[in-house]
């Protein structure tokens, strides 16, 4: 029999949310995207053979270079992952010796405790206060070889200031990760402290507001040390032609993103004052591209389970503080938002 390492024998996995794979669905549950750029499916078109039987560029050195454009940074502070999920996976095994600390408010991205895990690593978790606050003081005192803040919160969809991210990395954290997965949909980021905090990096993604999630594409911005060791540890062909250069493409239609960011920025506002009409339902204030709704008398998980037969999918979090009685909503297209009002607002009406 393979003997499999102990502390795996009860791993618990992360769950990811359900990808049914055909149309009939309004798809509501994973924060995608509707859409993906045009110029990046051209890419794809005019990849060629060489696309497939050759290797990858092993570090993504052209879109690495082109973030860095984009961002006023070198392409040694920055690192290209299959998918942000990857770099996070990274991050820890690079500065995690077994039994160190992976620390994170509560709650959080729920992939942290689980790469925590795989790595050996003891995770802690600082409950939130009201409406999802961080509680600084408690962070700020802990001494975690890695922090994650993920701003706009997953599930909470509330945005920290910077300078809360600030005094969390001047308190002394090895290193402080801001993983802005939704940023783009938020009114505030953590760009502004990238040159001044040599612990901070922030980790993003083009799944959500670059609409590639099937690609796989994320990336760190960060000091160049970390990210010279990240380069060493990582696979080495690990994103896809085919995944750089839909990246390329997305990060150069520039006009594209930003109509879809203000699109979403909108559509969100609907779909909160649509949820807030609906009795017993009251949805957390969002920066990202989903909103948090407490189904207050309602079972959200009845609710979940009555949307679904209906073809509309969203996602319940029953096990994350503060999201116990929640439902958690993407902001769709305007059509999907329509008619997930109205079927759950007849749910709820019929009790
Ligand atoms: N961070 C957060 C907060 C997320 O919600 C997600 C998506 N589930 C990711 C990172 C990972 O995104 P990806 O791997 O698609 O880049």
């Amino acid at each position: 029999m393979v003997r499999i390492r102990t502390d795996l024998e009860t791993f618990a996995p992360y769950v990811p949310g359900k990808q049914p794979g055909d149309g009939q669905w309004i798809k509501l549950n994973t924060n995608e995207a509707s859409a993906c750029p045009p110029g990046a499916l051209a890419a794809l078109s005019e990849l060629g053979p060489e696309g497939l039987f050759r290797y990858p560029d092993p570090t993504a050195m052209p879109l690495r270079r082109e973030l860095s454009d984009h961002y006023g940074l070198t392409p040694e502070q920055v690192v290209v992952g299959n998918g942000s999920d990857e770099i996070l996976s990274l991050l820890i095994r690079a500065v995690c010796d077994p039994g160190a600390e992976v620390l994170a408010p509560d709650p959080a991205y729920s992939l942290y405790p689980v790469l925590a895990a795989a790595q050996g690593a003891s995770y802690r978790a600082v409950p939130c206060l009201g409406d999802f606050a961080l509680d600084l003081d408690s962070m700020c005192a802990a001494r975690p070889a890695i922090t994650f803040i993920t701003t706009p919160n997953n599930p909470a969809g509330t945005s920290y200031p910077a300078r809360q991210i600030a005094r969390i990395c001047a308190s002394g954290h090895n290193l402080v990760v801001v993983d802005e997965a939704y940023a783009e949909f938020a009114e505030s980021n953590a760009l502004g402290l990238l040159g001044e905090y040599p612990n901070l990096a922030i980790a993003r993604t083009f799944s959500k507001a670059y609409g590639l999630a099937g690609a796989r594409v994320g990336y760190l911005l960060g000091p160049a040390g970390l990210c010279r060791t990240l380069l060493a540890i990582k696979d080495a062909y690990n994103v896809s032609a085919a995944a750089q250069a839909a990246a390329r493409a997305a990060l150069r239609d520039r006009a594209w993103a930003q109509a879809m960011w203000r699109a979403v920025r909108s559509r969100r506002t609907r779909l909160i004052t649509g949820l807030a009409a609906i009795p017993g339902l009251q949805p957390h204030p969002s920066q990202a591209n989903f909103v948090l709704v407490d189904c207050g008398p309602h079972n959200a998980l009845r609710l979940l389970e009555q949307l679904a037969a209906r073809k509309i999918l969203v996602r319940h979090l029953g096990h994350v503080r503060g999201a116990e009685n929640a439902l958690r909503i993407t902001v769709g297209e305007d059509a999907e938002i329509e008619r997930l009002l109205r079927e759950l607002s007849d749910i709820c009406r019929a009790g």
